[in-house]
This record gives C-alpha cells, sequence and structure tokens, in this order.
C-alpha cells in the first residue's frame, strides 16, 4: 500500500455512469511491473461511497438498456472486437509490463478473450426463448430470457484481458448492466480494454469499474442492487464470495484454484508430448489456472524424465518483452518467495529436486521476481508441493503402474479444473474422459480451454455454481427464464365456459 498518489506516477482510475474519475480513497497501491520493479500506476482502492455509486449508476442504466433491442447491444460487440484487433499490440505491451508474461502470450490472452466478444457479437442468435404452440385449444407457452439487472465481475492477476472479457461483454450483451472490479495487482490492462468498451459505444453507466481488495468484494456480495456475481480467483477468496453472495441471494458462479494432472502412457507420442507437457508446465511462468503442473507418469513413461528436464531447463527464462523468452517473471515478490517456500518445503518433505529454477541469472533484470523450470520427481500425496496450488513454474511428478491407478489418483484430487492424457490408443483415451472426474479434459492436448461456443467448465473444489463463464451456459446465468402461457380469445367468447381443474383447456 502507498501514500496518496504523487503527480509523477499516473493514477488509474474508476469508471462511474460514463466518467472515467479519479478516486477519493486515501488507499492507494502500486500497480509494479514483475521484471523490473518499476512503479507503472498506483490503483485506488475505492470507498463504499464509490462502489455505491457505481451500482447506482448501473441500476439506472439498466432501466433503458434492458429495453435496448437486440441487434443494437450485438453492433456494440461488432465495433468492440474490431477495436481491439486494432489495438492488440499496445494492449499486450500493457499486459506484459505489468503481469510478465511474454508478449506473444500475452496477445493470446488478449485474443482468448477477444473470441468471447465475438461470441457476444452473436447473442442474437444466443438469447432465444422457446415456443410449444398449441399446449392446449388456442393455447400457446413460450420463454423469454430476460436479463437480471446489474451483475458483477472479480478477476484475477494472471489473465487480466481474457477473464474482465469472459465477463462483462456476455453479460451487457445480454442487457444486464455491469460492475466490474480488476485484480488491483495488473489493473491497466483491464482499464484499456474498458477504455475501447467505451469507444465501442457502451452507453454510460452500462459498464463501470471499481478497484480495490476485500473491502470492495466484500461490498459488492452484499449490495443488495446487486443481482448476480461472477468470481475467478483462488478457491479460498471464491468459496468466501460464493457463500456471502449467495447468502445475500446473488446468483454466483465462482471459478477458481486447479491442480491440473497431465497422464502420459507409454505409448504416448514421446517427442509432441514432452514438448506439450514443457509448454503447458512453465508457460506464463506456471501462472494459469489450466497450466499443467502436475504429470503422472504411467509405467515405462517414467523413463521420459531425463529428457523432459532437459527440454525445461533449455527454456529461456527472461523478461516478457525479450525476444525468444519463454518464461517471464512471477507476478509479485510476495508470489515469488511463496513459491521458493514450497520448493524448500518440497526438499524438506523427501521428493526429489530434478531442476532447480531458484535464482536463475537474468541479465539486466536482477530485481526482477524471477523463478526457473523447476522440477520435482518422486511426489506422493501428503506433501505440501502437491497439496497446495503452487501456481509457478514447477512441475510435480508423480509414477503408478497403469491407467486405472493414474484415474484414481486425478480423482482422489479435490481439484477438478482440467487433465489431460497423452496415449496413440483411442481406446485408453475414452477409458479416461469416461471416468475422470474433472471438469476440462485433454486428449493429447495440455491445456483444453474450450472456445466460446462451449463454455468454461471446471469440477469439484475447482468451481461453485452450476453454469460456468461463456458459452450457452452463461447466457443461462445472465438471464431469468419467464414462462408465458398465453390464450388470445376469438369472437366465439360463448365457447369458453369456466374450468375447475388444472387441466388446460
Ligand atoms: P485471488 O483469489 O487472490 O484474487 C482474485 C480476486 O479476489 C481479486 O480481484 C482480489 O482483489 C480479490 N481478493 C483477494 N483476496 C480477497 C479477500 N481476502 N477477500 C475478498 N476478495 C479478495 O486470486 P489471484 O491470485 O488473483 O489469481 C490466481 C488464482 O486464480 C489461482 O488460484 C488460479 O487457479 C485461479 N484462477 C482460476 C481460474 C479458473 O477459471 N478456474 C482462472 C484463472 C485463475
Amino acid at each position: 500500500m502507498s501514500a496518496n498518489p504523487s503527480v509523477a506516477v499516473p493514477t488509474v482510475k474508476l469508471l462511474i455512469n460514463g466518467e472515467f474519475v479519479e478516486s477519493r480513497t486515501k488507499e492507494w497501491r502500486d500497480v509494479v511491473n514483475p521484471a523490473t520493479q518499476e512503479v507503472l500506476a498506483r490503483v485506488p482502492f475505492a470507498t463504499a461511497a464509490e462502489v455505491d455509486a457505481a451500482v447506482a449508476a448501473a441500476k439506472e442504466a439498466f432501466k433503458t438498456w434492458r429495453k435496448t433491442p437486440i441487434g443494437t447491444r450485438a453492433r456494440v460487440f461488432l465495433r468492440y472486437q474490431q477495436l481491439i484487433r486494432e489495438h492488440m499490440k499496445e494492449l499486450a505491451a500493457l499486459l506484459t509490463a505489468e503481469q510478465g508474461k511474454t508478449l506473444p502470450d500475452a496477445e493470446g490472452d488478449v485474443f482468448r478473450g477477444l473470441e468471447v466478444v465475438e461470441h457476444a457479437a452473436g447473442i442474437a442468435n444466443l438469447q432465444l426463448g422457446e415456443l410449444a404452440n398449441n399446449v392446449a385449444t388456442g393455447v400457446d407457452t413460450y420463454t423469454l430470457l430476460q436479463p437480471l439487472g446489474v451483475c458483477a465481475g472479480i478477476t484475477p492477476f494472471n489473465f487480466p484481458a481474457m477473464i474482465p472479457l469472459w465477463m462483462f461483454p456476455m453479460a451487457i450483451a445480454c442487457g444486464n448492466t455491469f460492475v466490474l472490479k480488476p485484480s488491483e495487482q495488473d489493473p491497466m490492462v483491464t482499464m484499456r480494454l474498458v477504455e475501447l468498451a467505451v469507444e465501442a459505444g457502451i452507453p454510460k453507466g452500462v459498464l463501470n469499474v471499481v478497484h480495490g481488495g476485500p473491502d470492495v468484494v466484500n461490498a459488492i456480495c452484499d449490495h443488495t442492487d446487486i443481482k448476480a456475481v461472477s468470481f475467478v480467483g483462488s478457491t479460498k477468496v471464491g468459496t468466501h464470495v460464493y457463500n456471502r453472495a449467495s447468502l445475500a441471494g446473488k446468483r454466483v458462479q465462482c471459478m477458481m484454484g486447479a491442480k491440473n494432472h497431465a497422464v502420459i502412457l507409454p505409448d504416448a507420442a514421446k517427442e509432441p508430448t514432452l514438448n506439450a507437457m514443457a509448454g503447458a508446465a512453465f508457460g506464463a511462468a506456471g501462472q494459469r489456472c489450466m497450466a499443467a503442473s502436475t504429470l503422472v507418469l504411467v509405467g515405462t513413461a517414467r523413463e521420459w524424465i531425463p529428457e523432459l528436464v532437459a527440454k525445461a531447463r533449455a527454456l529461456k527464462v527472461h523478461a516478457g518483452t525479450e525476444a525468444g523468452t519463454d518464461v517471464g517473471p512471477v507476478i509479485s515478490c510476495a508470489a515469488r518467495s511463496r513459491i521458493e517456500g514450497l520448493i524448500e518445503a518440497g526438499v524438506a518433505e523427501g521428493a526429489t529436486l530434478a531442476l532447480d529454477g531458484r535464482n536463475p541469472q537474468v541479465p539486466g533484470y536482477e530485481k526482477g521476481n524471477f523463478v526457473g523450470p523447476t522440477i520435482f520427481t518422486g511426489v506422493k500425496p501428503g506433501m505440501r508441493i502437491y497439496d497446495e496450488e503452487i501456481f509457478g513454474p514447477v512441475l510435480i511428478v508423480l509414477e503408478v503402474e497403469d491407467l486405472d491407478a493414474a484415474i484414481a489418483l486425478v480423482n482422489s484430487n479435490p481439484n477438478g479444473n482440467g487433465t489431460a492424457v497423452f496415449t496413440q490408443s483411442g481406446a485408453a483415451a475414452r477409458k479416461f474422459q469416461d471416468e475422470i472426474d474433472v471438469g476440462q479434459v485433454g486428449i493429447n492436448l495440455p491445456i483444453p480451454v474450450p472456445l466460446p461456443m462451449f463454455s468454461f467448465t471446471g469440477s469439484r473444489a475447482s468451481k461453485l455454481g452450476d453454469l460456468g463463464p461463456y458459452g450457452k451456459q452463461v447466457v443461462t446465468f445472465y438471464t431469468q427464464t419467464k414462462t408465458v402461457t398465453a390464450r388470445w380469445f376469438d369472437d366465439d367468447v360463448s365457447a369458453h365456459g369456466i374450468n375447475t381443474t388444472i387441466s388446460l383447456k
């Protein structure tokens, strides 16, 4: 936390009722470049009055936005997707500066969000009700998918472009208004995306942004004028948000932490499988909720460990802005200390440190939060490195004898975000997809994040709430189904006598 902002460092603005405004708070936090420790901006922790003002603006704007024609709503997102494309390089540079991931991966972050914006532009085909004609004589039943009102989104640091874009475009396209609370660690690219959304034509009050930490999140959970909350972040905070917002009567979806197991069978295509593993374990410095952080080697696949270690060792650890970087810094000094502490715990608990990525040399970026690719073998459930989400470039390796044992291991882990199997056997892959109790399954694909025509899923401790972000599920999440049963009397009213039964006649 820092003192009131000085003139030299820019401040991150709130968006309330169409105006980008300076917060009146006394609490600010530095937004820091994780490769250099340069302070890029200061982000406010909004006051309770500012949260109220954002919600009030959204509530007022809902009165007209909910009645805005669906084609008009869709065209805002057609313009928006074009603006995001035109600003892709600028957005990626901003994202890399504050988050640390490599420039190509930052473009990927924006692009995966852009795909949801494109999907939102197709809202006219998504928000369709159903109709049954003549459910009784002269009676039709049909459904309306009506927007809920003010919705809110709370986002994590690791995808500061994609995850906000999972939320507000689909909510707003459905006719809702929105209050977004971005991660306080890297809010700048999110705000640039919000500026572009306003430029694309989102009317004043329809999208609002407040910044902050637990107090702002709690205010969102408690606010009686907010109807739905979408949260993405850690399991601890997500569980708190789910309980608190549900208790306050809101619809809630929480996408949370993970421990994604990748299972390699001995018949897998070795070279592409090991390349996929190195990319999926260490890309984005392991700070992806779908990172393949836990490798399960079946039978003789355990002989591939030295080659995997060699591939990991060859990855270039450097600033995300440097050409050829594979692994950038982790988000903060605190994250680096936490990851290094878990590596120490792994050693103390008896796992074998096959590759130690601590304290890598990164010339020109000596102050950066770097941890290089790290691999533990001989890992067992019960060790902290297995039981906790490390969320850094650390791959843990377990060995089992057969596919049944691998499936049992994955299913006994509490998390259910993503998993993958590598094999050339269709029968083995089919058994895995059928028996595995995890929301998102990859077959010879390490990070199976679905495109927006599907919904992001997840199960067990990785998700609370029935419906996932984007895809068809999110239209259900952001709308209330209303069923209308209608009869229009014809001229012969004498044909309609008194009916005292439950049946429609
Ligand atoms: P986080 O839970 O620390 O923060 C998420 C949001 O909650 C932020 O906006 C933050 O300001 C707020 N917050 C933090 N502490 C809070 C508290 N005590 N009370 C109320 N609000 C609080 O998560 P993070 O570190 O930003 O992101 C990493 C986590 O997110 C990892 O666990 C990762 O697996 C998870 N994640 C999950 C998915 C998914 O789809 N399942 C996607 C991305 C990230």
